[in-house]
């Protein structure tokens, strides 16, 4: 694998250093996300917040709002926390035993199996869905891969793998492996350097493994998105709930609503009288599990018009300087109409 390696690593931004903090930054970044998306961001990020220090003195939505668009926002708030508690406990730097790292906020088995052997050389395995699915089809594992037996079957089969010399290197060889050949659906087994020791390649059906359970259908959720304007300004809430925690949405009010229905509604749910209430337009948003299918209105509140509890009426020209999700993307472009 690291003769592979040698020659068919991809050239990422994050590698050839050893430097716990990128590291750490660049697989919070990559978790559920494709390398492409990241590229694009981990550089400003970089450059935004250079060090562990500098992460952890910024404010929480200045954060989020360099992680605008990435999705998955509990990454951006744990790794901000994160970097708060290693501050505090460790004096900002991040430590060497995957036990310690394990005890970080955004840290859970995989990130510090990647941070202990990328960046300090300790020779820990890194189990991701890259290379459980390698070692399933290498080993012939035929049972589901979320079950708790099979995990562990999976984790002390890489744990015995991971060489003494070059721990980090080796890892990242089976997650590139994972990423470029060994890839979900059809394996291109022809330039696979474990192809002469590898059970699937063998006995066929690579393309099945690794056993899943199905996946249940995403919920889908019918909301009102509501632009109420009050004169030069807009109505916002920063979101409480554990779905983009700490951003900023417009009201919605779930389920579908005639025009004259969402004024009784709005007067009811949020007390304020709209008028001029015009439908603009629809959006969907497809989460992890559950899909937001949104129709957008716009409506005008009165110029004295107060925000109701837990809501901010926000100057439009702030809008651009706080962290909004992208399921709000159709929504911004209506208010900028
Ligand atoms: Fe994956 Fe094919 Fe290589 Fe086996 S031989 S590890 S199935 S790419």
């Amino acid at each position: 694998m690291l003769a592979w390696y040698d020659t068919n690593a991809r050239v990422l931004p994050w590698r050839g250093f050893h430097d716990a903090y990128r590291t750490w930054v660049s697989e919070a970044m990559l978790q559920q996300t494709r390398v492409e998306t990241v590229l694009s961001y981990y550089g400003r990020f970089l450059s935004r917040f250079p060090d562990l220090p500098s992460l952890a003195a910024a404010p929480e939505s200045d954060v989020l709002k360099e992680w605008e668009g990435l999705g998955y926002y509990s990454r951006a708030r744990n790794l901000w926390k994160g970097a708060r508690q290693v501050v505090s406990e460790y004096g900002g730097i991040l430590p060497r035993e995957p036990e310690k790292l394990r005890k970080i906020s955004g840290i859970g088995p995989y990130t510090a199996g990647a941070i202990a052997s990328i960046a300090y050389d300790v020779p820990v395995p890194a189990v991701d869905g890259n290379v459980i699915r390698v070692l399933s089809r290498l080993f012939g594992i035929r049972s589901d891969v979320t079950e708790p037996d099979t995990r562990r079957r999976i984790e002390t089969l890489a744990a015995s793998l991971v060489p003494a010399e070059r721990p980090g290197d080796y890892n990242q060889a089976v997650m590139d492996l994972g990423a470029t050949v060994c890839v979900p659906g059809t394996p291109d087994c022809s330039r696979c350097p474990l192809s002469a020791c590898c059970d699937a390649f063998r006995t066929g059906g690579a393309s099945d493994l690794p056993l899943l359970p199905k996946a249940r259908p995403q919920k889908v959720i019918p909301y009102a998105v509501l632009l109420i304007r009050s004169e030069e300004r807009v109505l916002m809430r920063q979101r409480t709930e554990r779905l983009l925690q700490g951003l900023w949405c417009f009201p919605m009010l779930e389920g579908t609503f005639s025009m004259d229905g969402l004024a009784v509604q709005v007067q009811k749910k949020l007390h304020l009288s709209c008028s001029n209430v015009n439908n603009a337009g629809s959006a969907r948003h497809v989460f992890t599990h559950q899909i937001w299918e949104m129709r957008l209105y716009t409506m005008s509140a009165e110029a004295s018009a107060s925000a109701p509890a837990g809501y901010e009426f926000i100057p439009l020209d702030l809008l651009s300087s706080l962290p909004i999700p992208v399921a709000m993307n159709a929504a911004i472009s209506t208010m900028k109409e």
